[in-house]
């Protein structure tokens, strides 16, 4: 099938040569269809989400025990919604982005313990399996006090298994501090992009990490392999996992309550549009789940990648799906936004997206350093490369022929006055001094 795309369709198709071209591109999901036609196809449900809600909770005490940064929140690991007027005026003025609603974001950059939106699905499946292991052997009931998992004879215990993921950095970064605390030994396969103080951190955490020369498609083989020949050993499977993508569906009703609290309306007349950077599509893909699940067709969700890795882009466009690669295209999948350095996207994630997801923008690499400097001046936020590309969304939704007709036809032209826009901030806390300075100077 790729090979028929690469000799017809990539003549022909004018999006896919664009992209072949490594030129930034909009695309418009053209078989979205009403979210309440969408929800009941799809293999997961609120109840799926609520489910994941519960364990969370749970896990509460325990998180605030191990972690104590997380009392605050009593052991919820969440992030703070802020406006950025200012970074909206410079959408404005610099960019000429007509941006005439409010701006958004969502700091996942800030989230505790792990320091990107990893911390919702890395965490939330470690746990998930930790529950598992600990009720079967019925050391735990669900009614206990987690608390009590991080006493000497549970960790020695759970010292006993092992736990596997492949990464280009931060999935590996919230598995190897959950798992370590829990008392797991961690094997974190790392891709060639894997930023070198991300290891780092990882070993001083006790964790194993392996380094390969190959990109993240490579490196979670390699994991997936390894973990299958030991029983004991589990594997978070970033490509395929139910439980990763649950963990970050919950993001969107703890997000309905920042909005209401800020008294920031979404529904018909008020709609929502949020972007949000995607590499293997789990992320994003639970983010948007959770929010058409919360608002429908309220909210306008938009992935944004590079154009060197827009794999989810070339999966979903072509049909494809993980059939159909960046290389397949040409492409060389290297980006300096290393955690969307992926060239084969989620199978699954294009499944469940198909219907659901409302469009994508791809980025230039040097934009990303932009709007990085652009955030640190105005805002005086840091963010990491990664997540910056979530900022082509409102730069360009008011203003780019593609968008604008997307507006039309969804009768939006009249209610952008209304609207909110929220820029999901995937990553950027945990970045040592020294390289953020590296990237406040780098110009491509
Ligand atoms: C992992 C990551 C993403 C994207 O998540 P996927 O599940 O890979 O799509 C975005 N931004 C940052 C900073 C990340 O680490």
């Amino acid at each position: 099938m790729a090979i028929k795309y690469r000799t017809e369709k990539l003549k022909t198709d004018p999006l896919l040569r664009k992209m072949q071209a490594a030129e930034e591109v909009i695309w418009i999901n053209p078989d979205r269809i009403p979210f309440a036609g969408a929800k009941d196809s799809l293999e997961l449900s609120m109840k799926d989400i609520e489910d994941a809600e519960a364990r969370l909770l749970r896990f509460a005490p325990f998180i605030m025990k191990c972690f104590p940064e997380t009392e605050a929140q009593g052991g919820i690991i969440e992030s703070a919604l802020t406006e950025i007027p200012d970074m909206r005026a410079r959408l404005n003025e610099k960019y000429g982005s007509h941006l005439q609603g409010r701006l958004f974001l969502k700091q996942d950059s800030h989230l505790a313990i792990a320091g990107s939106v990893k911390a919702r699905g890395g965490i939330y499946e470690v746990l998930k399996h930790t529950e598992e292991l600990a009720l079967s052997a019925g050391i735990l009931k669900e009614n206990d006090d987690y608390a009590k998992l991080a006493q000497p004879q549970y960790r020695d215990f759970f010292a006993r298994y092992t736990i596997q993921a492949g990464s280009t950095g931060n999935l590996g970064m919230s598995i190897g501090i959950m798992g370590a605390a829990i008392g797991y030994h961690v094997i974190i396969h790392m891709s060639a992009e894997a930023r070198s103080w991300k290891k780092k951190l990882l070993r001083n955490h006790g964790v194993s990490v392996i380094e390969y020369r190959e990109d993240y498609g490579e490196a979670v083989k390699n994991g997936r392999r390894q973990s299958e020949r030991d029983p004991l050993s589990y594997f978070v499977d970033d490509e395929n996992s139910r439980d990763l993508f649950l963990g970050y569906a919950t993001a969107a009703k703890r997000l309905t309550g920042q909005l209401r609290e800020k008294q920031i309306p979404v529904d018909m007349e008020h709609p929502l549009f949020v972007y949000i950077p995607c590499g293997v599509g789990g992320a994003p893909g639970g983010i948007t789940f959770g929010l058409k699940q919360v608002f429908g067709d309220a909210v306008h969700c938009f992935f944004a990648e590079p154009v060197q890795a827009p794999c989810m882009l070339a999966g979903m466009s072509t049909g494809l799906n993980n059939a159909f690669s960046v290389q397949d295209l040409g492409l060389t999948g290297l980006t300096h936004a290393d955690g969307l350095a992926v060239g084969r996207p989620s199978g699954f994630v294009g499944s469940v997206m198909k219907p659901v997801l409302d469009g994508e923008f791809t980025i230039d690499d040097g934009k990303l350093y932009d709007y990085m400097r652009d955030m640190l001046e105005t805002e005086n936020i840091f963010l990491e490369p990664s997540a910056c590309a979530a900022f082509q969304g409102p730069a360009r939704l008011e203003v780019r022929p593609e968008t604008c007709s997307y507006l039309e036809e969804n009768d939006l032209m009249g209610k952008m006055k209304n609207a909110s826009h929220i820029v999901w901030a995937t990553g950027g806390s945990l970045v040592p001094e020294e390289i953020r300075e590296e990237y406040k100077k780098t110009v491509i």
